[in-house]
């Protein structure tokens, strides 16, 4: 058997209707983009959502629409996918990496607060492979502040924090549609906001500043032109990614549901395993289980590496645990001295499991035997 980490849950319909789109003649801003945004804005709760390439075109535009730039500073989480450091260097503001929290992941309150200076202009907190991030203490922080509070929502298309989707709470959240995460739209992303004024700049930055979009030109009886307001970029969706996303959009809440069964085989399975600790959700909090990630205590038999390889000798698929930023090449001179203990260990020894929809009851429990065959000492019997 070989069983992958993860795959898109993507079908012939979807396809089908990205092609129709072709057939219109719709290839960007058309009605497709519109139909996807307005969906996705009614599916998260909040009042708007402006398509894009991907997230981290989304994170920068974000940086700008937040007046990110120059001598400002930035807090997030090094534990995360570089993308969002990345996008706050894009701007010209100073990254200032943050802890995260050795059981959530998500990024620490109380190293934030210790990291804020009078240059803080913006925290990107970010929900952890789908696992939402304590928004409302970042929200009432960064009120208190006068700090926007960005969130990088990349992995959390679906997942719910105290009861509301994410990306109803605040006025800057971004997604993505890339085919590592629970939907796809190939490559992708979305932002969503509740407040009008940010909509409209960000439906002008992804369209190189253009004052009048092309549907709007194209619909109308009379001639017109069009002006470039400001520096733009050329960050669109296209319409046949946006007929994908509509499609795909349908089946979020089915496969989170599908998620979330395999997670809860994985906790039964190895809920007895001492030497382990397993993804938790608190109350309020819920999951899309973007990923399944397992932290490999000190007194785990074996390290993680080996871990990986003797699953993969078995046919199975894993990945190292989320990524910390600091360590990375590209920020190696930039983040010189800078050592994050939990971030570090978090990073280290966590591995993270197959998980995907359609995941077969042969897979499920291909993966459950052979994880527990390498973790329990000979000996001990489960
Ligand atoms: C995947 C991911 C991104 C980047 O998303 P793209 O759509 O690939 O640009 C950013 N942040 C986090 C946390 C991610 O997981």
């Amino acid at each position: 058997m070989k069983i992958p980490v993860a795959k898109p849950y993507l079908d012939a319909q979807d396809a089908q209707n990205a092609y129709d789109t072709i057939l219109t003649g719709w290839v960007t801003q058309g009605p497709k983009v519109q139909e996807f945004e307005e969906k996705f804005a009614q599916y998260t709760g909040a009042k708007y959502a402006v398509a894009v390439s991907n997230c981290t075109t989304a994170l920068h535009l974000a940086m700008i629409v937040a007046g990110v730039g120059e001598g400002d500073e930035v807090i997030c989480p090094s534990m995360s996918y570089i993308a969002t450091a990345n996008c706050i260097r894009y701007v010209g503001a100073k990254v200032v990496l943050a802890e995260v929290n050795p059981e959530t992941y998500n990024i620490d309150l109380q190293d934030v607060i210790k990291r804020i200076t009078p240059k803080t202009k913006a925290i990107l907190i970010v929900h952890q492979i789908g696992l939402p991030a304590d928004i409302d203490a970042f929200a009432s922080l960064c009120k208190e502040k006068g700090i926007t509070l960005i969130e990088d929502a990349a992995c959390a298309a679906g997942s719910a924090y105290k009861g509301g989707k994410i990306g109803s709470h605040s006025d800057l959240v971004c997604f993505s549609f890339h085919p590592r995460k629970v939907i796809t739209t190939g490559d992708g992303g979305m932002i969503t906001t509740s407040r009008q004024e940010y909509a409209d700049r960000l439906k002008l930055l992804r369209q190189h500043g253009m004052a009048i979009n092309d549907r709007v030109r194209h619909e109308s009886t009379t001639v017109v032109l069009t002006d470039h307001l400001e520096l733009g970029y050329n960050y669109r969706m296209t319409d046949i990614q946006a007929a994908v996303g509509i499609k795909q959009l349908e089946k979020l809440d089915w496969i989170i549901a599908e998620r979330r069964k395999i997670a809860l085989q994985y906790h039964q399975a190895f809920a007895d395993i001492t030497t382990i600790r397993l993804p938790i959700e608190q109350e309020g909090y819920f999951s899309n289980y973007q990923s399944y990630s397992v932290y490999l205590k000190p007194e785990f038999p074996i390290n993680r590496d080996e871990l990986m390889q003797k699953m993969l000798d078995e046919g199975i698929s894993t990945r190292s645990g989320v990524m910390t930023t600091h360590r990375e090449t590209a920020y190696r001179a930039y983040c010189a001295g800078i050592i994050l203990p939990v971030s570090e260990d978090a990073c280290d020894r966590s591995i993270i499991l197959p998980l995907y929809v359609p995941m077969t009851q042969e897979e499920i429990n291909f993966v459950i035997e052979t994880f527990k065959k390498i973790c329990l000492p000979k000996n001990d019997i489960l």
